[in-house]
């Protein structure tokens, strides 16, 4: 029988998590699976909506760590006897959240199965698993390749920016991932933000092409001179975002000097007095 996705738009009132975020149902006659499971304040509500029609449950699957994605995830197992899966990589990020905002929770259920290239199958349907780090490093994105129904976490999501910073970040793994993705053939992308998007080979090309420009703009400051990361950031972001989001916007700009550096591109200096880096162009490298 085949399946139908039904987009459960979540929201939360903790002032320190993102607002909103999607789960995903995948509904086939009475059998149900999950992909990712919102907030604490979420749970209740995907479980209303599984006890309404009675479905039973085969399966929590995070897309990856964040709380906006999985806190609900444990009472909803709990409720619904069903396993959460992550990929090895996200479980102990997995636990630690779990302990700081559940700390009297059964973790148990929560089990680090899902590698790249392992498959699911639901409704006579095949899912793959790939394992697509650059947002955590255990994120994976789950493709019924048959339908091309992509489900793709925050790797890809049609509305802002997907945020890159360490540690959880890494942009040379995220790049790549996104190229993998971009080689897919995909009808529609299921975001973890946003709304479901058909034929999303443009969007992820134009993802992929500001990241690439944001990198050229910071080339171009490093080929002046020595720049902080901090300093990069007022030069860039100064007076476009709030001063209260430039730790942010400083998390990206040290993911785009990590990968330059990694390229040998650019190379750092460590200042004893001011205890800062200094980032330039690498002497091979400037023009
Ligand atoms: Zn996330």
């Amino acid at each position: 029988m085949p399946y139908q996705v039904e987009t459960l738009s979540l929201s939360t009132t903790m002032d320190t998590l993102e607002n909103s975020v999607n789960a995903y149902l995948l509904v086939s006659g009475q059998d149900a699976l999950l992909i990712d499971a919102g907030f604490i304040e979420s749970a209740p509500v995907i479980n209303q909506r599984l006890l309404k029609s009675g479905l039973q449950l085969q399966g929590i699957y995070l897309t990856h760590f964040h709380p906006d994605h999985s806190l609900g995830a444990l009472d909803i197992a709990a409720t619904n006897r069903a396993l959460i899966h992550c990929h090895r990589l996200d479980y102990k990020p997995l636990i630690d959240l779990y302990q700081q905002y559940l700390p009297s929770s059964d973790t148990s259920r929560l089990i680090a199965d899902l590698e790249d290239g392992h498959t699911l199958a639901f409704a006579g349907e095949i899912f793959t698993i790939l394992h697509i780090p650059g947002h955590s490093h255990g994120h994976i994105a789950i493709f019924d390749q048959k339908n091309g129904n992509l489900f793709s976490g925050d790797h890809v999501i049609p509305v802002g920016t997907v945020w890159i910073g360490p540690p959880d970040g890494h942009l040379v793994d995220y790049l790549a991932s996104l190229d993998r993705l971009l080689a897919l053939d995909v009808n529609m992308l299921y975001p973890g933000h946003g709304d479901p998007f058909p034929s999303p080979q443009a969007l992820m090309a134009q993802m992929r092409q500001r990241r690439f420009d944001r990198e050229n703009e910071i080339l171009l400051h490093l080929n002046t001179g020595e720049w902080t990361a901090m300093s990069l950031v007022r030069e860039i972001y100064g007076g476009k975002i709030p001063e209260s989001y430039h730790w942010a916007a400083k998390k990206t700009v040290i993911a785009h000097l990590q990968k330059l550096y990694d390229e040998q591109k650019v190379q750092m200096r460590f200042d004893s007095d001011t205890r800062l880096f200094y980032y330039t162009v690498s002497s091979t490298n400037s023009r």
